[in-house]
């Protein structure tokens, strides 16, 4: 931990943000005791904004949007429209059209695929990943590359889990036209440069999706700044509902895009010769969306906005710090993911205990982890290990529940003999 980084840990850390009395669910208990929930990275907990704000649109606002010619549906068309305003201010967007709701990040990378990617690419072209991908931004380009002739590109990481950034730059060429690359690894916790990332891609003649799914809740996001084509997140990762996310796309791009999906609300006519289409970002959104989800989003928005996104990155990357330093002293845990960029992600395997079976004990203890793959097998495979136990902070987490976390696994420790003093 460098020195500004260990005097707000100091100052921050043990008195944690003071923020789960906002989240019901963190007052129950899971097989009897306290419920210590380390499971961020694969959804947050909701706070009780998100929960009244879905409640209360169904209760007092609930109507069908921008087909309405009663009170009702316009009131909710505007909560609707509001929402694509407050996530285009939390990102920093130009316009409100450049955002496009979707059920999450998988959708919004798959939308941009079949969009953009199946109207673009030709065979031999290229698609540009990096190792630490989430398979939501492997899979969707490995379809595209079926269905076009493209070609996949992997640039490879170092033991610490960071881009080999050479190797990154000497993989662009003439043909690639297409870098899709993870904001923040929910893995390993590294956080690429993108800034950087992106105006390398950008000289190669190369357009650039960021999966921001591990990104937005931990820190700022200014797309512009970041220069990106396209940024794709979920709401369930920043506090807010499932089933709801986003996709960013500069509106040139979106409006030269041709819809992926067909039906009502979409369209600007349809006949059974020909159909025509809406703008951007409408003619994304085909059918019924998810209203309500759309409403508890922009609560969780204003929700950490209130909190304040650099207390949120200065708290999380404090207690990150003393994390680190708590598991470190654990005999035979080895960290998988050190970058010295970090998001509050710890990732590791203990000698002689599979993460499964470490899963379930923590669990027994009201530990929430989560064990496996990740949705990163490529990646586990570049460490040629099965998978990791992973404890991934948000912001109601605090001292005490690191050192439940530590107290858990010298139990299991202890159960399986792998340690015999307590
Ligand atoms: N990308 C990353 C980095 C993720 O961590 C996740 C979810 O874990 C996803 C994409 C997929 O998000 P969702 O399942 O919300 O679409």
């Amino acid at each position: 931990m460098n020195a500004p980084a260990a005097a707000a840990h100091a100052a921050l850390a043990p008195a944690g943000l003071q923020l789960a009395g906002d989240f019901p669910i963190l007052s129950r208990t899971v097989h009897g005791k306290r419920l210590v929930y380390l499971d961020n990275g694969a959804t947050t907990q909701k706070p009780d904004a998100v929960i009244e704000a879905e409640r209360n649109f169904y209760r007092d606002s609930n109507a069908n949007i921008h087909r309405g010619v009663h009170w009702l549906s316009q009131h909710a068309t505007d909560l609707y429209e509001d929402a694509r305003k407050t996530v285009q201010r939390f990102i920093n967007a130009d316009k409100a059209d450049e955002i496009v709701f979707t059920r999450g990040t998988t959708e919004a990378i798959n939308l941009v695929a079949q969009s953009w990617g199946r109207t673009t690419l030709q065979p031999g072209d290229e698609i540009l990943v990096t190792t630490l991908e989430h398979h939501s931004n492997i899979v969707p380009w490995q379809l595209l590359c079926e269905q076009t002739g493209a070609v996949l590109k992997v640039a490879p990481i170092s033991d610490a889990g960071e881009l080999e950034l050479e190797a990154f730059e000497a993989l662009l060429g003439p043909r690639t036209r297409l870098v899709a690359i993870t904001h923040v690894s929910n893995a390993l916790g590294t956080v690429n440069p993108v800034a950087r990332l992106v105006e390398q891609a950008h000289a190669a003649g190369a357009i650039v999706l960021v999966d921001g799914a591990q990104a937005v809740a931990h820190q700022a996001v200014d797309v512009q700044a970041l220069g990106c084509d396209f940024y794709a997140f979920s709401g369930h990762k920043l506090y807010g509902p499932t089933g709801i996310g986003a996709l960013y796309g500069r509106f040139e791009l979106l409006q030269a895009m041709p819809p992926w999906h067909g039906g009502g609300d979409m369209i600007r006519t349809v006949s059974f010769e020909r159909s025509t289409y809406a703008d951007a970002p409408q003619r994304f959104e085909a059918g019924t969306p998810n209203i309500a989800g759309v409403v508890g989003l922009a609560a969780a928005i204003d929700y950490v906005s209130g909190v304040g996104m650099a207390n949120i990155a200065a708290y999380e990357h404090a207690l990150l710090g003393h994390a680190t330093a708590a598991l470190q002293t654990v005999p035979g845990l080895r960290l998988i993911g050190t970058a010295a960029d970090k998001a509050a992600i710890l990732s590791f395997v203990i000698d002689g205990i599979h993460p499964h079976d470490l899963g379930t004990i923590l669990d027994a203890e009201g530990v929430a982890i989560r064990a496996g793959h990740h949705c990163a097998m490529p990646l586990m495979t570049r460490f040629g290990i099965p998978g990791t136990a992973r404890a991934s902070l948000g912001i109601y987490n605090d001292e005490a529940d690191i050192a439940a976390l530590v107290a858990a696994i010298d139990k299991a420790q202890y159960m399986f003999g792998t340690r015999q003093t307590r």
